[in-house]
């Protein structure tokens, strides 16, 4: 029939109009900035660098490997590496010295929210915040974010994507268990030294 299509769409429309005076699933707005909807555990909007105990900068998980800088599409990352190494102050890299990043920059004005860099650090350094409200008159200083902005503690990491952080906290105490293991097993492999000759023994035959 003519105009079917018309009328469908119109009982649809006042069916969730007079529908969302009583059913929440229909009211799809709401008053924000006075009320707010929570933010479901997948949202993302611009990454950070996770780091561990209390001092931002020796905690910072970064290894500035650069792996991200080059995986990433817009090419918003900047990352110079640092010419010494920093101690594993968070006793994640099995108390080995580090690279670390001397300088760390994401233009997150180009930066697209893809989580490339995410997937690809070995070393659960980078992960994706769910904050949004970044807005700024700043055009060029407030949209560079450099490492101390980007910085953000693994309890931060926790709190907005719980899953996700017990699965990498998983990861990392599974990798240095591993790493501390691995002298252990070579120390039990190697042969046993033959033990020293007695003083004199040469001297009695
Ligand atoms: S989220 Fe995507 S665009 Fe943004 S810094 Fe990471 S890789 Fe680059
Ligand atoms: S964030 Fe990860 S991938 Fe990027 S430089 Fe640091 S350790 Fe490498």
């Amino acid at each position: 029939m003519l105009g079917i299509g018309i009328i469908q769409g119109l009982v649809e429309t006042a069916r969730n109009f007079f529908g969302s005076y009583t059913s929440k699933q229909r009211l799809t707005t709401v008053q924000f900035p006075d009320e707010r909807l929570i933010q479901p555990e997948a949202a993302r909007v611009f990454p950070f660098l996770v780091y561990d105990t209390d001092d931002w900068e020796k905690g910072l998980r970064c290894v500035a490997c650069k792996i991200c800088e080059v995986e990433c599409p817009p090419q918003c990352i900047s990352i110079t590496k640092s010419a010494d190494k920093k101690p594993d102050y968070s006793g994640i890299y099995s108390g080995k010295p580090q690279f670390y990043p001397e300088k760390f920059d994401i233009d997150v004005s180009v930066c697209m929210s893809c989580q490339i860099c995410v997937e690809v650090c070995p070393f659960e350094a980078i992960k994706m915040d769910n904050a949004f409200e970044l807005s700024t008159d700043d055009r060029f200083g407030g949209l560079m974010w450099d490492k101390q902005r980007l910085a953000m503690p693994n309890s931060h990491y926790q709190a907005i994507h719980p899953t996700d952080a017990a699965e990498s906290d998983a990861a990392l105490a599974e990798k240095k268990a591993k790493a501390e293991a691995k002298p252990a097993a070579a120390a039990a492999a190697a042969p046993a030294k033959p033990a020293p000759e007695k003083a004199g023994a040469a001297t009695e035959r």
